[in-house]
């Protein structure tokens, strides 16, 4: 797989979601119950987020929502301001960045963004810990509904 298929029409990272991550290292082998999810393009979703709302990404028309002439619209405003509020990342950057430099001067970025000090592994933004180092604080938590 190409990684710029883990970057959403929308700009998010894949990446760093909770779904995608909890796939990667398959946590649900360690009693969770969470969904999986290999990434929007991946699972040929295109977009995930605003896809009820706009055809061009929903069908897939084009590939990311800064080729759009109504970029940013209201809705990847409203959903950028719940990420940026939320969890530290902004599509409508993302995609900005991406633009004047590139795919992987952003990949670059956000490994430094996000990156674990301790085992260098990518951040999860959903709840900024680092999963393989800190999975066991999720153990207590309900939406992520681990048994016993
Ligand atoms: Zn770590």
């Amino acid at each position: 797989m190409d990684k710029t298929d883990l970057i959403a029409p929308c700009g998010m990272n894949c990446s760093l979601c909770v779904a995608y991550q909890f796939m990667k290292y398959d946590f649900n082998k360690k009693g969770f119950h969470k969904r999986y999810c290999p990434g929007c393009i991946p699972r040929n979703k295109h977009c995930q987020f605003m896809a009820h709302h706009c055809d061009l990404v929903g069908k897939g028309k084009i590939r990311f929502c800064s080729e759009c002439q109504n970029f940013p619209c209201k809705y990847l405003k409203a959903l950028d301001k719940r990420y940026s509020t939320k969890y530290n990342m902004s599509m409508i950057e993302n995609l900005k960045y991406i633009s004047s430099n590139g795919i992987d001067a952003f990949f670059t970025k956000e490994e430094e963004k996000w990156k674990c000090e301790i085992c260098k592994s990518i951040k999860c933004c959903h709840n900024g810990l680092c999963l393989p180092c800190e999975i066991d604080i999720l153990s207590g938590d309900k939406k992520y509904k681990r048994s016993k």
